[in-house]
Formats: structure tokens, sequence, C-alpha cells
């Protein structure tokens, strides 16, 4: 076994203290060996596509997109299935344009037909299972090959390396995720040497523990910030008046996306660049800023990105929004194909990129982001870090937070039908654990959540003024 994975098997029995003795001997081992063949691969292939020119990387797309295509059909019954109802296969597939002959996909499709959707002779015990909330209120599982996690990592480190981030880089993390020392302890803070990640609970961030945050920082001195923009806000205001005695080298944005005036104040306090890219749980596409623009390139072999208008119709003109209907490479085992993300946004108008990158470019990215609730103290918790994307809403169909007090939420519920009581408390329980009891829940099973007025669904009904409640915590 790799020595890769044999420390992702028992990193999560073996406590911290010990990992953080001997994580220095593995930083001996020569670079080309600590992380595996998979990841170094999936890396170096990237940076050998770094040059491809326009017609170079346009035939890459449609090579790529042709076999999964003909896989697809041969291997997976569904597409089987669904291409030979409409009346298509995959040799009428000549350029881009034809993918408009083959039927899309959405949320609702994949979860009513996720065993077809699995490559013939697998099984599910083979695969890695994870589930997303996505856009629309409404719980999705995806079986994945084994491999994606190391090869997503490659992908995300390829990208972060426009920022001089390096896989030996350290990070502080400022995400919704539950880490060890919390879950153990109760701890809001963590240095775990072999990741080289300073974790603080980003759950908890007042202003005693915001100052234990700063000293935590000044003492391991993490390179890059890992987080959500809202969390790191709530961060730099504190520094802006207490000062930090360390120099970050990057802010590298997951999971909302950054508004202009967010990146401004960022950049403003930390005196270091705001880096945010675009991806999915289910593996669709890779986008992310250069270090020339904050537009998002495509990465080309992750995944391919459409535009359709609301009729179904390509766009590909710039300045013209539509929703982004995805095909990603990376899934080999069940993947998705003209995958409707519920996620808008619009091609690029420059010709060309400073950084020389022939990448198709997304001007900007809407989605699924902007939500929040509010917690006692005033805590702003997005969804993204209250986290949707667990097994414990595996028997959920849809929901919809309704907040009308702060610290208090009604969370709606269409049940699936396997849903049972145990169900509700298990994602009780789960909230209070991700928001540190800041948020008490009361759950109200419905028949349905009708989609609001901009025909949109709105996963959080926030009736509180949230500018007020921001006011209050500064
Ligand atoms: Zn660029």
């Amino acid at each position: 076994m790799k020595l890769v994975n044999i420390l992702l098997k028992v990193y999560n029995y073996i406590p911290l203290f010990i990992l953080n003795s001997v994580a220095f001997l593995f930083y001996m081992i020569p670079e080309k060996y600590r992380y595996g063949s998979v990841f170094w691969r999936q890396y170096s292939g990237l940076i050998s596509q770094r040059n491809l020119t326009e017609r170079q990387r346009e035939m890459y797309e449609v090579n790529l997109l042709r076999k999964k295509l003909s896989d697809a059909y041969e291997n997976i019954p569904f597409y089987n299935n669904s291409f030979n109802i409409v009346g298509v296969t995959p040799a009428e597939f000549n350029s881009v344009l034809d993918l408009s002959k083959f039927p899309v996909i959405d949320k609702d499709i994949v979860r009513s037909n996720c065993d077809k959707m699995i490559r013939r002779g697998l099984l599910k015990d083979e695969l890695d299972y994870v589930t997303t909330s996505g856009t629309t209120g409404q719980a999705l599982g995806v079986y994945q090959d084994k491999s994606i996690l190391m090869r997503e990592w490659a992908y995300v480190n390829y990208i972060w390396k426009r920022t001089g981030y390096s896989p030996d880089s350290s990070r502080l993390i400022m995400r919704g995720k539950v880490f060890r020392e919390k879950k153990l302890k109760g701890q809001c803070w963590q240095w775990d040497a072999l990741k080289r990640e300073l974790s603080i609970d980003v759950f908890a961030m007042k202003n005693d523990n915001l100052e234990l945050y700063c000293k935590k920082i000044e003492k391991y001195k993490p390179q890059y910030i890992h987080g959500y923009a809202s969390a790191i806000i709530v961060l730099c205001h504190y520094i802006e008046k207490r000062n930090l005695n360390h120099k970050f080298l990057g802010v590298l944005a997951v999971s909302e996306s950054v508004t202009t005036e967010q990146r401004g104040y960022i950049e403003k306090v930390l005196k270091a660049r705001v880096f945010s890219f675009y991806g999915h749980t289910e593996r669709l596409v890779m986008a992310a800023e250069c270090e020339n623009s904050t537009e998002y390139h495509i990465e080309p072999s992750y995944g391919f990105v459409e535009l359709i208008d609301s009729k179904g119709n390509q766009i590909w003109e710039p300045g013209i929004r539509g929703e982004i209907v995805a095909t990603g490479f990376l899934n080999t085992a069940m993947p998705l194909i003209r995958y409707k993300t519920g996620d808008i946004a619009e091609w690029s108008e420059t010709a060309e990129c400073a950084c020389g990158r022939t990448h198709r470019r997304l001007k900007s990215i809407e989605g699924r982001w902007k939500d929040v609730l509010i917690g006692k103290s005033g805590t702003k918790f997005s969804l993204a870090a209250i986290n949707m994307h667990t097994r414990v809403y595996d028997n959920v169909l849809k929901y919809q937070f309704c907040q009308e007090k702060m610290g208090e939420t009604s969370l709606k519920i269409v049940p699936a039908q396997k849903y049972k009581n145990i169900d509700s408390e298990k994602i009780i329980e789960q909230i209070y654990e991700k928001t540190g009891n800041e948020l008490n829940v009361k759950i109200d099973i419905v028949e349905d959540i009708p989609l609001g007025a901009n025909g949109k669904f709105c996963m959080i009904n926030q009736k509180l003024k949230i500018d007020k409640c921001w006011e209050e915590i500064f």
C-alpha cells in the first residue's frame, strides 16, 4: 500500500500531539513520493496543459467530450436509454454545438436514476458516496471513483500555484468543517503539523476567541488563509484594530462568491491577494482566477461548461447571462453529462487574458452563496458554513430555513419516503454542533416548498434585516 494511503487510513486514529511530534519525518520524504503517484501524475499532466494554443485546447475538449459520450452510451444504462429516447448517438457528436442534441439532466433526474447511472460492473462498496445541497435546496448523493479526492487535490494545488502556493505550504483554515480537537475537546482551534493547517472555529468568532486566534496565527505563521470570505472579513475587522505580527501570502476563498467590496476590504487589511475559485462536490467544473485577472478560467481537462438560456439554447456570446450546464470528466464511475447546476454566469468580454492561458473564461458566477442565518450572538452563518452536504440529509427531498428572530430558525423539510423522526433529531444535532449552539432549530415537515417570486428556489427565507444585525456585531 502506498505511503499516502496508509497515512490517510491511520490519520484519524492517532492522537494529534503524536502526529505533530512526528510530522517532520513526513517532510523528510522526497516530494515526489510524499503525496503518491495519483497526485503527481495529475499535477504534472496539468502543468503540461499550461501552454495549449486555442485550437489545441478546443480539439482537446472535443476529444474528451467525444470519449465521455461514447463511454457513457456503451457502459452506463441510463445514458444508453436516454440517448436512444431522443434518437441520438455519440457518432453524431463532432463539435461542441452538437452537445445540444444530447439531453440535459438535473438533480431530480439524477436522484431518480442513481443506480442506473453507475458504470456496469462496479459495486457501490468500491466507490465513495458524497452528498451535496447545491442551489435548489434538495440534497443529492453521487458515487465517485475512490481516486477522485487525490486528483481533485492535485487540481486545487495546481490552480493555487498561481498565488505561489505549493503542496507543502501552510494554511489557516476558516471553514465550517468540525475539526478533531473541537469534536473531542470543544477546543476552538487546532494545529495539525502533518497537514500544516491551523484550523479555527468560524462559529465562535467572539472577541476573546479572536484574540486567541491572532496569537495562534502569530505562533504558527500559516502562509495562506483558506476559507469563507464572510468569516475572513470578521477576522479582518478584529485585525484592523489590533494589528497582526504576521504577513499572509494570499487568501484562498472557497464556497462563497466574493464581492468586489469584500475583496477590496480583505486585501486592504491583510495586504495579500484574494484568490477565488468555483467547483462542485459533484466534480463538474474547476474554474479559477489567474495571476492577472479575477475572471474564472475553466480547466479544460476537469469538465466542460455550456451556458444555456431559459429555452435550453446554448449561449456563446459574451455579456448574456445563462445557466451553467456542465459535463464532468473526472468521475468515470457515475458520470454527469450536461448537468444543470442552477448557477448563473456569463462569458468574458475580453478576447485574451494577460496571463496567456487560452482557457475559456467566465466573467462572473452567481449562485448559491447569498443567504445567511444569524446566531444568538449575531454571528452570521452562510449555508456553506452550516454545510448541508452530509448524509443526515439523505432522506430529505427539499428544505428551507425561515428566520424571524436572531438565534432561532425553523427548517421546513419535504421528506423522502424513508424519512423518520430520527432524521429530524440528527439534523438538529448537526446544526447545533456546526453552529456551537448558536441556532435553535425547529423542524416543520411540509408537503412542498414553493419557488420564490423570481422563479428561483430560496433556501433561506430571511425576515431579519441582515445589515442591521451585521452592524450590531461590530
Ligand atoms: Zn488569465
